[in-house]
Parts: structure tokens; sequence; C-alpha cells
């Protein structure tokens, strides 16, 4: 697909990092390269992209939506205290289909056609629990 250059940039700036970036943090890295460019567009584009299933979009109610460009699937772990989102890669084929597995029976999806790409889990990192002792 032939993209503008707005959009093109957008997606090469989501997709070379692993910090699941906000549309804000996205903007801030595109001015860099192209001055003009506006956070409205930055949006459009992000959301044109999602819709083109070119990047996912990670949303957690109260939390500002954030976006992967890793479209293997994974499951996600975001820390409740500072938002960040770490990735899960099953090590294994056999790990990934034993979760499949539990989370189909216990949702009742029969088909076993599930993807994982947007599981949030919550919980506390390590960084966090550290600066509370
Ligand atoms: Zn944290
Ligand atoms: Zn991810």
């Amino acid at each position: 697909m032939k993209y503008s250059k707005q959009r093109s940039l957008v997606l090469s700036i989501v997709r070379g990092t692993d910090t699941h970036p906000s549309a804000e943090w996205v903007y801030e890295q595109a001015r860099k390269e192209m001055p003009s460019i506006g956070l409205a567009t930055v949006y459009r584009n992000l959301n044109a992209l999602v819709g083109a299933g070119e990047i996912d979009r990670l949303t957690a109610a109260g939390n500002v939506d954030r976006f992967d460009g890793q479209l293997t699937e994974h499951c996600h772990m975001q820390c409740i205290r500072c938002g960040k989102l770490q990735d899960l890669y099953p090590t294994n084929k056999e790990d990934m289909e034993k979760l499949r597995s539990v989370i189909c029976d216990t949702f009742g999806v029969g088909d076993k056609n599930v993807r994982m790409g947007r599981t949030l889990l919550r919980g506390v990192c390590n960084d966090c629990l550290k600066s509370e002792q």
C-alpha cells in the first residue's frame, strides 16, 4: 500500500519501538522529522493505520490509547501505577495453545479462534515496587 509521507512516518515510529507509545509520544518523535506535522494529523494517521490492520490499539479504561506496531500474537502486562506496558511472547507454541485453550473454554469460544494481541493483564511492575520500598 502506498502511504502519504506523514502516514509512513507515523507507521515507522510505532513499528520502531516496543514501548507501546501514546499518540503524544508519536507526535513528539514525528515533529523531529517533520516539524510542521500537527497532533491532529498524527491522531488521524494512527486511527487509519489501526483501521488498516497495520498497528494495534491497546485501550484500557481510564488510560490514554497506546499503540503497538508488533503484530505477532502476544499478551500485555500493564503496570497500574506507571502505565508501562510489557510484552509477553510465549516461549513456545505449546504454552500459547494451553493459554488459548483455557481462555476459550472459560469464555465458550468453541472454534479456539481467539487472538491474544490486545490482552491486557494488570499488575504493579518491579520498578514501582522498588520505589515504594
Ligand atoms: Zn510501574
Ligand atoms: Zn505489545
